[in-house]
């Protein structure tokens, strides 16, 4: 807990007020925006989503554009096949069973074609502001080489993130992990002895 509690007051001094990076106007966008965010950085996403957008930010008007175009429009981005069948999949899914609204529930939005639980939460944690815990590559490591997981699954660090820190605190959270890991935290090269954060935890007990 000691080891929580340290890391959070130097997070909450490095990165004050996180901020989602993805670009959108609705729970809708926020979706899709996370659904093509796997794999590629915010930064690309947000090259797309603005054309992607100003042709479709409902379900009905993305089936209108269908798949073929949807493709053209993020074809830069990896895995573009596959995420065109998603978000039609995904937004015929909303209007058949959800009368076109984004679901407000992990199980509920996980049933959606390309939404697993990452995205899900995310659009729970950013979009409504419902207490969630997403773990993507950066909180995994960071997690692990902090001693508060063990690495050994993404549902574990989850898990173990979610008992260590209070619930109030989860989705500031989750965006400053992210923030710091891509500033101060690589995944190779990285220096305890400077690190301000490693530097400081070497003097305290694992949780
Ligand atoms: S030393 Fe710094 S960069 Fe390395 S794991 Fe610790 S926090 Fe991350």
């Amino acid at each position: 807990m000691k080891r929580a509690k340290k890391i959070q007051q130097i997070l909450d001094q490095y990165i004050p007020e996180p901020q989602g990076a993805l670009s959108h106007q609705s729970l809708y966008t926020l979706l899709i925006a996370v659904l093509l965010s796997a794999q590629c950085t915010d930064r690309a996403v947000n090259l797309v989503t603005p054309t992607l957008f100003s042709k479709a930010d409902t379900p009905e008007k993305m089936l209108a554009l269908g798949e073929e175009e949807i493709f053209k429009i993020i074809k830069t981005l990896g895995l573009a096949p596959t995420k065109s069948k998603a978000i039609v999949g995904l937004s015929k899914r909303l209007l058949e069973q959800f009368s076109g609204e984004v679901p407000r529930t992990l199980e509920d939005l996980q049933t959606l074609p390309g939404v697993g639980r990452k995205t899900a939460s995310v659009v729970l944690s950013q979009g409504m502001g419902i207490p969630a815990f997403p773990v993507d590559t950066h909180i995994h490591r960071c997690a692990n080489r902090w001693g508060l997981s063990d690495g050994s699954s993404v549902l574990k660090t989850e898990k173990d993130l979610c008992r260590l820190f209070p619930k109030s605190s989860w989705i500031k959270l989750h965006l400053q992990i992210i923030l710091f890991a891509r500033a101060y935290c690589p995944a190779k090269k990285h220096d305890e002895a400077s690190c301000p954060i490693c530097s400081i935890l070497h003097q305290l007990p694992k949780t």
